[in-house]
Protein backbone atom coordinates (compact mmCIF):
# COMPACT_ATOMS: atom_id res chain seq x y z
CA UNK A 1 0.00 0.00 0.00
CA UNK A 2 2.65 2.67 0.91
CA UNK A 3 3.88 2.94 -2.79
CA UNK A 4 0.78 4.24 -3.93
CA UNK A 5 -0.53 7.37 -3.87
CA UNK A 6 -3.60 8.58 -1.36
CA UNK A 7 -7.07 9.01 -2.72
CA UNK A 8 -9.78 11.62 -1.89
CA UNK A 9 -12.21 9.65 0.44
CA UNK A 10 -15.18 10.49 -1.14
CA UNK A 11 -19.30 10.00 0.21
CA UNK A 12 -21.60 12.55 -2.00
CA UNK A 13 -18.39 15.29 -0.84
CA UNK A 14 -14.89 14.42 -0.84
CA UNK A 15 -12.03 14.75 1.93
CA UNK A 16 -8.80 14.90 0.91
CA UNK A 17 -5.70 12.71 1.58
CA UNK A 18 -4.34 14.64 4.20
CA UNK A 19 -7.67 16.25 5.85
CA UNK A 20 -9.57 15.15 8.79
CA UNK A 21 -12.82 16.77 8.83
CA UNK A 22 -16.03 16.42 11.11
CA UNK A 23 -19.69 17.12 10.14
CA UNK A 24 -22.99 16.10 10.44
CA UNK A 25 -24.64 14.13 7.79
CA UNK A 26 -28.29 14.27 7.18
CA UNK A 27 -30.08 10.84 6.75
CA UNK A 28 -33.72 12.09 7.81
CA UNK A 29 -35.96 14.18 9.08
CA UNK A 30 -37.86 14.92 12.25
CA UNK A 31 -41.76 15.75 12.90
CA UNK A 32 -41.00 19.46 12.71
CA UNK A 33 -38.67 18.89 9.21
CA UNK A 34 -35.96 19.66 11.20
CA UNK A 35 -32.95 17.55 9.53
CA UNK A 36 -31.58 13.96 11.82
CA UNK A 37 -27.91 14.17 11.43
CA UNK A 38 -24.92 11.99 12.02
CA UNK A 39 -21.79 12.94 13.41
CA UNK A 40 -19.07 11.85 11.51
CA UNK A 41 -14.89 12.21 11.64
CA UNK A 42 -13.37 11.11 8.55
CA UNK A 43 -9.60 11.35 8.76
CA UNK A 44 -8.22 10.48 5.46
CA UNK A 45 -4.20 9.82 6.25
CA UNK A 46 -1.60 11.24 4.16
CA UNK A 47 -0.21 8.04 3.15
CA UNK A 48 -2.53 5.43 1.17
CA UNK A 49 -4.09 2.32 2.72
CA UNK A 50 -7.36 0.34 3.58
CA UNK A 51 -10.67 2.32 4.24
CA UNK A 52 -11.81 1.18 8.03
CA UNK A 53 -15.12 2.14 9.10
CA UNK A 54 -16.00 1.82 12.93
CA UNK A 55 -19.88 2.86 13.63
CA UNK A 56 -21.58 3.14 17.04
CA UNK A 57 -25.36 3.90 18.12
CA UNK A 58 -26.92 1.70 15.75
CA UNK A 59 -28.73 0.94 18.79
CA UNK A 60 -29.78 3.76 20.36
CA UNK A 61 -28.95 3.20 24.49
CA UNK A 62 -25.63 1.32 23.84
CA UNK A 63 -23.19 4.03 24.56
CA UNK A 64 -19.87 2.34 25.33
CA UNK A 65 -18.97 2.15 21.66
CA UNK A 66 -20.16 6.23 21.19
CA UNK A 67 -17.20 7.17 23.82
CA UNK A 68 -14.46 4.61 21.72
CA UNK A 69 -15.69 6.83 18.85
CA UNK A 70 -15.45 10.25 20.09
CA UNK A 71 -11.68 8.90 21.83
CA UNK A 72 -10.33 7.46 18.83
CA UNK A 73 -11.89 10.66 16.61
CA UNK A 74 -10.10 12.89 18.85
CA UNK A 75 -6.26 10.48 18.80
CA UNK A 76 -4.88 10.03 15.21
CA UNK A 77 -3.97 12.83 12.77
CA UNK A 78 -3.90 12.33 9.22
CA UNK A 79 -0.45 12.42 9.84
CA UNK A 80 -0.13 9.06 11.13
CA UNK A 81 -2.72 7.18 9.25
CA UNK A 82 -2.16 4.89 6.19
CA UNK A 83 -5.86 4.92 4.98
CA UNK A 84 -8.39 6.47 5.96
CA UNK A 85 -11.02 5.65 8.86
CA UNK A 86 -14.46 6.51 8.94
CA UNK A 87 -16.08 7.06 12.14
CA UNK A 88 -20.23 7.21 12.35
CA UNK A 89 -20.46 8.59 16.05
CA UNK A 90 -23.99 7.84 16.43
CA UNK A 91 -25.83 5.85 13.95
CA UNK A 92 -29.20 5.78 15.40
CA UNK A 93 -29.58 9.52 16.29
CA UNK A 94 -33.49 9.26 16.83
CA UNK A 95 -32.74 6.44 19.12
CA UNK A 96 -29.73 8.16 20.56
CA UNK A 97 -32.22 11.17 21.65
CA UNK A 98 -34.93 9.24 23.38
CA UNK A 99 -32.05 7.01 24.65
CA UNK A 100 -33.69 3.69 23.42
CA UNK A 101 -32.56 0.70 21.30
CA UNK A 102 -34.58 1.08 18.44
CA UNK A 103 -35.84 3.99 16.22
CA UNK A 104 -38.63 5.51 17.86
CA UNK A 105 -42.11 5.16 17.23
CA UNK A 106 -42.61 2.12 15.23
CA UNK A 107 -40.01 0.56 17.33
CA UNK A 108 -37.56 0.20 13.62
CA UNK A 109 -34.31 -2.08 14.57
CA UNK A 110 -32.13 -0.14 12.45
CA UNK A 111 -29.30 -3.42 12.74
CA UNK A 112 -31.61 -5.27 10.93
CA UNK A 113 -32.40 -2.86 8.09
CA UNK A 114 -29.22 -2.88 6.17
CA UNK A 115 -28.35 -2.36 3.15
CA UNK A 116 -31.72 -0.19 3.12
CA UNK A 117 -32.72 1.20 0.16
CA UNK A 118 -34.54 4.45 -1.19
CA UNK A 119 -38.34 4.37 -1.01
CA UNK A 120 -38.15 2.04 1.77
CA UNK A 121 -39.34 3.12 5.57
CA UNK A 122 -37.64 5.34 7.72
CA UNK A 123 -35.11 2.58 9.11
CA UNK A 124 -34.44 1.24 5.55
CA UNK A 125 -33.88 4.63 4.40
CA UNK A 126 -31.54 5.76 7.10
CA UNK A 127 -29.72 2.06 6.89
CA UNK A 128 -29.34 3.11 2.54
CA UNK A 129 -28.23 6.64 3.44
CA UNK A 130 -25.40 5.13 5.77
CA UNK A 131 -24.23 2.02 3.93
CA UNK A 132 -24.69 4.18 0.56
CA UNK A 133 -22.65 7.02 0.98
CA UNK A 134 -19.93 5.67 3.59
CA UNK A 135 -19.95 2.05 4.21
CA UNK A 136 -19.43 0.68 0.63
CA UNK A 137 -16.37 2.67 0.73
CA UNK A 138 -14.75 0.86 3.12
CA UNK A 139 -12.59 -2.17 3.68
CA UNK A 140 -13.60 -3.10 6.63
CA UNK A 141 -15.11 -2.18 9.82
CA UNK A 142 -16.08 -2.34 13.09
CA UNK A 143 -19.38 -2.37 14.66
CA UNK A 144 -19.71 -1.36 18.29
CA UNK A 145 -22.67 -2.38 20.14
CA UNK A 146 -23.86 -3.11 24.31
CA UNK A 147 -26.13 -5.30 25.57
CA UNK A 148 -29.94 -4.61 25.87
CA UNK A 149 -31.27 -2.95 28.78
CA UNK A 150 -31.66 -5.22 32.07
CA UNK A 151 -28.63 -7.66 30.55
CA UNK A 152 -24.83 -7.81 30.58
CA UNK A 153 -22.27 -9.87 28.71
CA UNK A 154 -18.78 -10.56 29.00
CA UNK A 155 -16.36 -7.99 26.26
CA UNK A 156 -16.78 -10.07 23.05
CA UNK A 157 -16.63 -9.94 19.13
CA UNK A 158 -19.13 -11.40 16.84
CA UNK A 159 -17.79 -12.58 13.58
CA UNK A 160 -18.34 -14.93 10.61
CA UNK A 161 -14.99 -16.67 11.20
CA UNK A 162 -15.61 -18.73 8.36
CA UNK A 163 -14.18 -16.08 6.01
CA UNK A 164 -10.07 -16.36 6.16
CA UNK A 165 -10.57 -12.09 6.01
CA UNK A 166 -12.89 -11.52 9.00
CA UNK A 167 -10.87 -14.23 11.02
CA UNK A 168 -8.14 -11.71 10.42
CA UNK A 169 -9.86 -9.21 11.58
CA UNK A 170 -11.89 -10.75 14.79
CA UNK A 171 -7.81 -12.37 15.53
CA UNK A 172 -6.72 -8.66 15.59
CA UNK A 173 -8.98 -7.11 17.44
CA UNK A 174 -7.86 -8.84 20.53
CA UNK A 175 -10.38 -10.00 22.64
CA UNK A 176 -10.72 -13.16 24.73
CA UNK A 177 -14.17 -14.34 23.27
CA UNK A 178 -15.25 -14.71 19.92
CA UNK A 179 -18.62 -15.88 19.09
CA UNK A 180 -18.50 -17.68 15.85
CA UNK A 181 -21.52 -16.88 13.61
CA UNK A 182 -23.40 -15.55 10.50
CA UNK A 183 -24.85 -12.95 12.40
CA UNK A 184 -28.69 -11.28 12.08
CA UNK A 185 -30.44 -10.65 8.56
CA UNK A 186 -30.02 -7.06 7.43
CA UNK A 187 -27.21 -6.44 10.21
CA UNK A 188 -24.81 -4.41 9.40
CA UNK A 189 -22.10 -6.85 9.86
CA UNK A 190 -23.86 -9.08 7.70
CA UNK A 191 -24.76 -7.56 5.00
CA UNK A 192 -21.02 -5.79 4.61
CA UNK A 193 -18.94 -9.06 5.15
CA UNK A 194 -21.51 -10.87 2.57
CA UNK A 195 -20.25 -7.41 0.24
CA UNK A 196 -17.01 -8.08 0.27
CA UNK A 197 -16.02 -5.39 3.64
CA UNK A 198 -14.95 -7.83 6.70
CA UNK A 199 -16.91 -6.65 9.58
CA UNK A 200 -17.06 -7.78 13.06
CA UNK A 201 -19.60 -6.38 15.58
CA UNK A 202 -18.14 -5.80 19.27
CA UNK A 203 -19.99 -6.40 22.43
CA UNK A 204 -18.95 -4.19 25.38
CA UNK A 205 -20.83 -3.47 28.50
CA UNK A 206 -24.62 -2.62 29.14
CA UNK A 207 -26.45 0.04 27.53
CA UNK A 208 -26.79 3.60 29.17
CA UNK A 209 -23.38 3.64 30.75
CA UNK A 210 -19.79 4.59 30.06
CA UNK A 211 -17.79 1.76 31.43
CA UNK A 212 -14.42 3.00 31.33
CA UNK A 213 -12.07 -0.32 31.77
CA UNK A 214 -14.45 -1.91 28.38
CA UNK A 215 -13.75 1.47 26.72
CA UNK A 216 -10.27 1.16 27.30
CA UNK A 217 -10.25 -2.70 25.90
CA UNK A 218 -12.60 -1.06 22.68
CA UNK A 219 -10.13 1.93 22.24
CA UNK A 220 -7.26 -1.21 22.85
CA UNK A 221 -8.56 -3.45 20.00
CA UNK A 222 -9.11 -0.53 17.56
CA UNK A 223 -5.73 0.40 17.83
CA UNK A 224 -5.02 -3.60 17.34
CA UNK A 225 -6.68 -3.70 14.16
CA UNK A 226 -5.01 -0.52 12.74
CA UNK A 227 -1.83 -1.64 13.43
CA UNK A 228 -2.70 -5.66 11.85
CA UNK A 229 -3.48 -3.57 8.50
CA UNK A 230 -0.65 -1.58 8.33
CA UNK A 231 -3.34 1.58 8.93
CA UNK A 232 -0.40 2.74 11.54
CA UNK A 233 2.51 0.76 10.96
CA UNK A 234 4.73 1.62 13.71
CA UNK A 235 1.87 0.21 16.09
CA UNK A 236 2.14 -3.29 17.61
CA UNK A 237 -0.73 -5.95 18.09
CA UNK A 238 -1.27 -6.57 21.24
CA UNK A 239 -2.07 -10.46 21.66
CA UNK A 240 -5.06 -11.30 24.40
CA UNK A 241 -3.12 -14.31 27.16
CA UNK A 242 -5.91 -16.22 25.82
CA UNK A 243 -8.71 -16.74 22.90
CA UNK A 244 -11.65 -18.93 22.70
CA UNK A 245 -13.39 -18.96 19.40
CA UNK A 246 -16.89 -20.53 20.29
CA UNK A 247 -19.09 -21.75 17.52
CA UNK A 248 -22.00 -24.16 17.24
CA UNK A 249 -24.53 -24.84 19.81
CA UNK A 250 -23.15 -27.39 21.57
CA UNK A 251 -20.24 -25.22 22.66
CA UNK A 252 -22.60 -22.18 24.27
CA UNK A 253 -26.48 -22.68 25.44
CA UNK A 254 -28.78 -19.57 27.54
CA UNK A 255 -30.04 -21.24 30.85
CA UNK A 256 -33.43 -20.35 30.82
CA UNK A 257 -35.97 -19.67 34.22
CA UNK A 258 -38.46 -22.45 34.42
CA UNK A 259 -40.33 -20.38 37.33
CA UNK A 260 -41.02 -16.87 37.45
CA UNK A 261 -39.65 -15.03 40.71
CA UNK A 262 -37.02 -13.33 42.13
CA UNK A 263 -33.50 -13.75 40.93
CA UNK A 264 -30.20 -13.76 43.08
CA UNK A 265 -27.20 -14.50 41.40
CA UNK A 266 -24.88 -17.22 43.11
CA UNK A 267 -22.00 -17.21 40.91
CA UNK A 268 -18.35 -15.75 41.36
CA UNK A 269 -16.26 -13.73 41.96
CA UNK A 270 -14.83 -14.65 38.37
CA UNK A 271 -16.80 -16.15 35.36
CA UNK A 272 -15.18 -19.03 35.80
CA UNK A 273 -17.95 -21.65 36.40
CA UNK A 274 -17.68 -25.56 36.83
CA UNK A 275 -20.46 -28.10 36.35
CA UNK A 276 -22.74 -28.31 38.70
CA UNK A 277 -21.77 -25.14 40.53
CA UNK A 278 -25.12 -22.72 41.55
CA UNK A 279 -25.44 -20.44 39.04
CA UNK A 280 -28.69 -18.42 40.74
CA UNK A 281 -31.32 -19.02 42.40
CA UNK A 282 -35.10 -18.76 41.59
CA UNK A 283 -37.62 -17.83 44.23
CA UNK A 284 -41.14 -16.72 45.57
CA UNK A 285 -42.40 -14.34 47.49
CA UNK A 286 -43.19 -16.08 50.69
CA UNK A 287 -39.42 -18.06 50.41
CA UNK A 288 -41.68 -21.54 50.46
CA UNK A 289 -39.81 -22.34 46.79
CA UNK A 290 -36.87 -22.08 45.59
CA UNK A 291 -35.12 -23.44 42.25
CA UNK A 292 -31.10 -23.75 42.14
CA UNK A 293 -30.09 -23.19 38.72
CA UNK A 294 -26.65 -25.47 38.21
CA UNK A 295 -23.93 -25.42 35.28
CA UNK A 296 -24.67 -27.92 33.20
CA UNK A 297 -21.14 -27.90 32.26
CA UNK A 298 -18.02 -26.24 33.24
CA UNK A 299 -17.24 -23.05 31.17
CA UNK A 300 -17.63 -19.31 31.51
CA UNK A 301 -20.88 -16.88 31.94
CA UNK A 302 -20.54 -14.56 28.66
CA UNK A 303 -23.70 -13.13 29.61
CA UNK A 304 -26.03 -12.48 32.81
CA UNK A 305 -29.24 -11.16 33.72
CA UNK A 306 -29.10 -8.08 35.50
CA UNK A 307 -33.02 -6.99 36.56
CA UNK A 308 -32.87 -9.61 39.49
CA UNK A 309 -36.86 -10.95 38.57
CA UNK A 310 -37.50 -13.50 35.73
CA UNK A 311 -40.50 -15.20 33.65
CA UNK A 312 -40.32 -18.60 32.80
CA UNK A 313 -38.88 -18.61 29.81
CA UNK A 314 -36.24 -15.39 30.81
CA UNK A 315 -32.69 -15.62 29.97
CA UNK A 316 -31.03 -15.63 33.14
CA UNK A 317 -27.31 -16.43 31.88
CA UNK A 318 -25.13 -17.30 28.73
CA UNK A 319 -22.69 -20.51 29.71
CA UNK A 320 -20.00 -20.94 26.79
CA UNK A 321 -17.82 -24.47 27.23
CA UNK A 322 -14.29 -24.26 27.48
CA UNK A 323 -12.13 -27.05 27.22
CA UNK A 324 -9.07 -28.14 29.67
CA UNK A 325 -6.48 -25.63 28.46
CA UNK A 326 -8.66 -22.97 28.14
CA UNK A 327 -9.66 -23.46 32.06
CA UNK A 328 -5.80 -23.58 32.45
CA UNK A 329 -5.01 -20.61 31.06
CA UNK A 330 -8.36 -18.41 32.78
CA UNK A 331 -7.22 -20.12 36.13
CA UNK A 332 -3.75 -18.32 35.67
CA UNK A 333 -5.05 -15.39 34.49
CA UNK A 334 -7.35 -15.54 38.03
CA UNK A 335 -4.41 -16.22 39.91
CA UNK A 336 -2.17 -12.93 38.14
CA UNK A 337 -5.58 -10.99 39.50
CA UNK A 338 -6.46 -10.17 36.33
CA UNK A 339 -10.47 -11.23 36.95
CA UNK A 340 -9.65 -9.61 40.83
CA UNK A 341 -13.30 -7.31 41.46
CA UNK A 342 -14.99 -8.63 38.18
CA UNK A 343 -18.62 -9.41 39.66
CA UNK A 344 -18.65 -6.44 42.25
CA UNK A 345 -16.63 -4.18 39.60
CA UNK A 346 -20.09 -4.33 37.56
CA UNK A 347 -19.31 -6.79 35.45
CA UNK A 348 -16.74 -5.39 33.72
CA UNK A 349 -16.26 -7.17 31.23
CA UNK A 350 -19.90 -7.92 30.46
CA UNK A 351 -21.52 -6.41 27.30
CA UNK A 352 -24.45 -7.86 25.29
CA UNK A 353 -27.15 -10.62 25.36
CA UNK A 354 -27.28 -13.10 22.50
CA UNK A 355 -30.00 -11.77 20.34
CA UNK A 356 -29.06 -7.57 20.85
CA UNK A 357 -26.59 -7.46 18.40
ZN1 LIG B 1 -26.83 -3.56 19.82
Amino acid sequence: MSDQSPEPFRYDAQVDPGEKRQFRYEVGETYLGDPVEIPVTIINGQHAGPRVFLTAGIHGDELNGVKVLQEVAARFSPAEVHGTLVCLHVVNVPGFQTQQRDIPIYDQDLNRSFPGREGSNTAGRMAHQVYSRFIQQCDLGIDFHTSTRNRTTMFHVRADTSAPEVQRLAEAFGANVVLAGAGDVGSLRTVATADGIPTITVEMGKAHRFQRPLIDRGNVGVENVLAEYDVLPEATVAEPAWRKVLGGDQEKRWLRADTGGLVEMEWGPTPLVHEGDSICTVSDHFSTEEHIVEAPFTGILVGVLENPVALPGHPLCHLARIDTETHTEIEAEIDRGEFDGYRAFGLRWMGDGEEAE
